[in-house]
């Protein structure tokens, strides 16, 4: 990934999407102007100020030039929300946040914003059409295997063939810290080759990258960040103690 500076806001951007100038996106370090309290947080919560929440939103969003997001209080499910930019969808309080989808698909015109605190955001883009997707995965999420499920709906939905598709894999918990104890109870057996046999810690990069690949994506067409947000210091982390969350923001620009 690389660094970048615009209206005071450090973000991150992934390589495989530079080529794509219409689509815009960043994954957004916690730091903010002094005005912000110093941070920016992206979900509401009973101890975050929503003025504050809608400050992030608003600055993130104009340091990629994109109009207010849609986005979802996500639940850890795999449900999908499809979106019409001829109806846009920019909830502006917890009121009118729909509740319980962790992946979000919209064409051209109206960008999305998946809220992150070591569970891994992906984006899906579609060059031929500007179609875009991101997804919310936690260890849950990979459990369902939310992203094999957005891609077949890309595809019987949209039509979209996935050797298409590009995804891209925003910071998130690593396998330096993904530690899971209980795996035998929590992880399905699919997954148990991918601990490390020193200890309880899980590779869901890995993981992630076998789905998407089983999914039918080409494996130069992912890229994952490989940066673990417990130890770095740019990001939010749940396992951390942190209760603030990180955001990953896109949006296809229309014709
Ligand atoms: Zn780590």
């Amino acid at each position: 990934m690389e660094k970048r500076q615009s209206h005071g806001l450090t973000y991150y951007v992934f390589e495989l999407l530079a080529p794509y100038p219409r689509l815009r996106h960043g994954v957004f370090a916690r730091y903010a102007p002094p005005e912000l309290t110093g941070e920016l947080t992206f979900a509401f919560g009973p101890n975050v100020p929503q003025a504050r929440v809608l400050a992030s939103l608003d600055l993130a969003a104009a340091a990629l030039g994109l109009p207010a997001p849609a986005f979802a209080r996500q639940t850890h499910s795999a449900a999908i929300l499809f979106l019409d930019p001829a109806r846009p969808y920019q909830p502006r309080s917890p009121e009118t946040t729909l509740t319980g989808y962790d992946a979000l698909v919209s064409p051209p015109g109206q960008s999305l914003l998946i809220k992150l605190a070591d569970c891994q955001g992906i984006l899906l883009f579609h060059p031929a059409s500007g179609v875009l997707a991101l997804a919310h995965s936690g260890w849950r999420g990979s459990t369902q295997n939310i992203l094999g499920q957005t891609v077949a709906a890309l595809q019987e939905r949209l039509g979209l063939n996935p050797a298409e598709l590009l995804a891209a894999v925003t910071p998130s918990l690593g396998p330096c810290c993904a530690e899971f104890v209980n795996y035998r109870q929590e992880l399905p057996e699919a997954f148990w080759p991918f601990q490390n046999p020193l200890n309880h810690h899980f590779d869901f990069w890995a993981i992630t990258r076998q789905q998407l690949t089983q999914a039918g994506l080409r494996p130069q067409n992912i890229e994952i960040a490989g940066l673990c947000t417990k130890c770095h210091p740019d990001f939010y982390s749940y396992r951390r103690g942190d209760t603030g969350r990180f955001a990953l923001l896109a949006g296809t620009l229309p014709d």
